[in-house]
């Protein structure tokens, strides 16, 4: 079970000879971002500044997901956005997060089967804590966002390969 051995019929047992770091990335390969995902939380593109701060204290998150009245993704914002967005004097109740969010197409995105080690790599190669989980609507010219996948998230997978516990 360990992956050490291996049984072929009429052979038996044998020795894999795969090292234990092998094993660890042969099983790190299989793990897909559904395993692991967290629910969205999303914000209207007409809501203020101030309410997606106070969405961000309820809801405990780090960064929120903007969407249009059809719910296709349109933005994100994350706790800086809304933190240089209070440093002016505009009452935050008046700026739509429309304005502040990183928009559509620069947003980077994963799919439910994508590798969780893709997902890590584009969080660290764009230096960002959070990507929407997507699937694709209107035949391509949209995403509607169906998860979260963070940097906490990658952290409770590893907690899980250190306990043995992974899915
Ligand atoms: P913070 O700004 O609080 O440090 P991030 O590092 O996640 O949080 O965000 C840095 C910038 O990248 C922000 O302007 C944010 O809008 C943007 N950003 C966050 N997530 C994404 C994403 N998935 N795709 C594109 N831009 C993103």
């Amino acid at each position: 079970m360990a992956g050490y051995l291996d049984a072929r019929p009429r052979v038996g047992y044998f020795y894999t000879g795969k090292t234990g770091a092998e094993l660890l990335g042969d099983k790190v390969k299989h793990i897909t971002v559904k395993h692991y995902q967290s629910r969205p939380i999303v914000v209207q593109e007409s809501a203020s500044v101030y309410d997606a701060i106070v969405t961000m204290f309820l809801e405990d998150v780090g960064t929120l997901f903007v969407v249009d009245k059809q719910t296709t993704l349109v933005g994100v914002l994350s706790r800086k956005d809304l933190l240089r967005a209070s440093l002016g004097k505009q009452a935050l109740e008046s700026i739509p997060v429309s304005i502040i969010m990183t928009r559509m197409p620069n947003i980077t995105v994963c799919q439910r089967d994508d590798l969780i080690t893709e997902v890590a790599k584009k969080l660290i190669d764009k230096q960002i804590d959070c990507l929407p989980v997507v699937t694709e609507v209107d035949f391509g010219s949209g995403f509607e966002v169906i998860g979260r996948i963070t940097k906490t998230n990658i952290t409770a997978l590893l907690v899980d390969l250190a306990n043995d516990e992974v899915i």
